[in-house]
């Protein structure tokens, strides 16, 4: 059986093209899709999806836990394939997201917060990305130059 007909059968999603399609497209990407992004691309191939169908695909992956869904930017969601649970950084310069890898401390772990049973929690990460921060870096070391030199 073809690897994401498999995925989908093991999260018990009613396997249909038009989902087979938004799956493949979002492993393809291998990263963080708008809806409207993944219309796009899902379109190549079923010219008659809706954008509605993309949600309604979304929502269904997003509560077998196949994709997770990113607020990271209070316009739009972001879809990711849930391959491990993972935060996300946002630039606020190139406007890039970037998964982000953090030891958890115990209070996430334990499930339990002041009482409440935790079932999913998300770490948000704003500010200026790496390339960002050196691009910058390197403008500065350049106006430097010009200036020892002029
Ligand atoms: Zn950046
Ligand atoms: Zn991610």
């Amino acid at each position: 059986m073809e690897k994401a007909l498999r995925v989908l059968k093991d999260r018990h999603i009613k396997v249909t093209p038009q989902r087979l399609g938004a799956y493949r497209a979002l492993v393809r990407a291998r990263g963080h899709l708008t809806a409207e992004s993944l219309h796009d691309m899902v379109k190549k191939d079923f010219p008659a999806v809706s954008l509605g169908t993309i949600y309604a695909i979304l929502e269904n992956f997003t509560e077998k836990g196949l994709v997770q869904e990113i607020r990271i930017d209070f316009q739009k969601s972001y879809f990711d394939i849930l391959r491990h649970r993972h935060h996300h950084f946002r630039c606020r310069k190139c406007r890039r997201i970037f998964d982000v890898d953090i030891p958890l401390c115990e209070t996430l772990t334990g499930g339990e917060v002041d009482g409440h049973a935790v079932e999913e929690f998300q770490g948000y990460f704003y500010g200026v990305c790496r390339d960002c921060r050196k691009a910058s870096r390197d403008a500065g070391i350049r106006k430097a130059e010009r200036r020892r030199t002029s």
